[in-house]
């Protein structure tokens, strides 16, 4: 079984060609990471401590890895702009003041943009939540902030919301908050995070039709410029989960950030070479996640000969795109094991290309759901988290 995943020795040897073609072949990549408070101590595992906040910004500094802005995101989604083949973007959720308080002056040390997503409901009603006049200085300084909802309920199965009512409620959750940032604060909020990254097709359109051009899940996985602009994919880090943040920053063995192991002097542990989503050794919450495998790097793939397989599953219809080369399949049943390994087989020219690679599905993902459920409370900080 080990031996699968000495994926960059086998394709290298398998097809006689460099590992060195693979990384210049990458596609740009975009890890966006999701933050929620700041505190000391942290009290629960959506909060860490400006300390900790601080070390991760210093990671990715040492790590090389340049953190963007959501323009230029977007300006590169829309095929304006390039980006390097890794970049990071950077988002705090729910609009804590300790947003403004403890990141923000970390991020100025820094020279890191941001994007702060805040909700109507929760706004200047005092406490542990930003004001408008913070908000508005955060605008001046540049700081992009976009939408998370009117009222921070689950989009999908609102708490309080009849059926009859729900159409136009889903369509004001989006809206509303969008036409109080441009009333308060005069500024076009361009994209949304899902509270609790919670979503299907109905809540996708409704947040589509709204004018957003991207909008964000909390299931953790590399961006391309062809990733849907409903359904993009964010790190969220939480304290007692330290592979989410180092999953991030892991762009693939080619790809190299200081202290890992040059490519091909280990394969086994630093994962497959081609990029691939869930990313090699990464945890995700979706129980029916995107799996897919960018194929770009080699040439002559038979469309044909490609089979993909998945623990616990077995075979799966996945699809080819032989524009961007890449293999993909969403999984029609939820994926109940914590760990899952990915097989692709592939023919190119006479040779055999077979790669695998391993993701973990959260096996607290319903309790954390459960937990970032749970609305802000002012009087009991213990415990407490609105969530993502
Ligand atoms: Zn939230």
């Amino acid at each position: 079984m080990k031996k699968l995943f000495g994926f960059l020795a086998l394709f290298a040897a398998c097809l006689g060609i460099s590992p060195a073609l693979f990384a210049a072949e990458l596609p740009s990549q975009v890890a966006i990471i999701g933050y929620h408070r700041f505190e000391n101590p942290a009290k629960d595992p959506l909060a860490i401590t400006p300390e900790h906040f601080r070390k991760q910004m210093q990671e990715i500094k040492d790590a090389g890895i340049p953190v963007i802005s959501m323009d230029d995101f977007l300006a590169w989604r829309k095929g304006e702009k390039t980006l390097p083949e890794k970049s990071v973007i950077i988002t705090i959720d729910d609009g804590y003041n300790c947003t403004y308080n403890h990141a923000w002056p970390i991020l100025k040390e820094f020279g890191y943009p941001f994007t702060f997503y805040v909700y109507s409901g929760y706004i200047g009603t005092g406490g542990r939540a930003v004001t408008w006049d913070q908000l508005a200085q955060l605008r001046d300084a540049g700081v992009d902030i976009g939408g998370h909802s009117v009222s921070h309920d689950n989009l999908i199965k609102p708490r309080r919301v009849k059926p009859n009512d729900y159409d136009g409620w889903l369509a004001n959750e989006f809206s509303g908050i969008k036409d109080l940032l441009k009333e308060k604060l005069g500024i076009e909020a361009k994209t949304f995070a899902y509270p609790y990254g919670i979503q299907n097709e109905k809540v996708r359109q409704a947040g589509t039709a709204a004018g957003y051009q991207a909008l964000f899940t909390v299931s953790g996985k590399k961006v391309t410029k062809d990733t849907a602009a409903a359904e993009i994919g964010r790190y969220v880090v939480q304290s007692d989960k330290p592979q989410t943040f180092s999953a991030a920053l892991h762009f693939g063995a080619s790809q190299m950030t200081p202290g890992s192991k040059p490519a091909g002097a280990s394969t086994q542990s630093s994962g497959p070479s081609l990029e691939v989503t869930p990313t090699h050794g990464s945890t995700v919450a979706d129980d029916r996640p995107e799996i897919s495998l960018n194929l770009s790097g080699i040439p002559d793939i038979d469309p044909k000969s490609i089979e993909m397989r998945i623990s616990g599953i077995g075979q799966v219809p996945a699809t080819f795109d032989p524009v961007s080369s890449v293999v993909s399949y969403r999984p029609t049943q939820r994926l109940h094991a914590q760990k899952i390994t990915v097989q692709v087989k592939a023919k190119s020219g006479k040779q055999r290309a077979d790669t695998a690679w391993e993701f973990f599905r959260d096996p607290s993902a319903s309790s954390m759901a459960e937990m970032m459920m749970e609305p802000p409370k002012e009087t009991k900080p213990a415990k407490s988290s609105p969530g993502a």
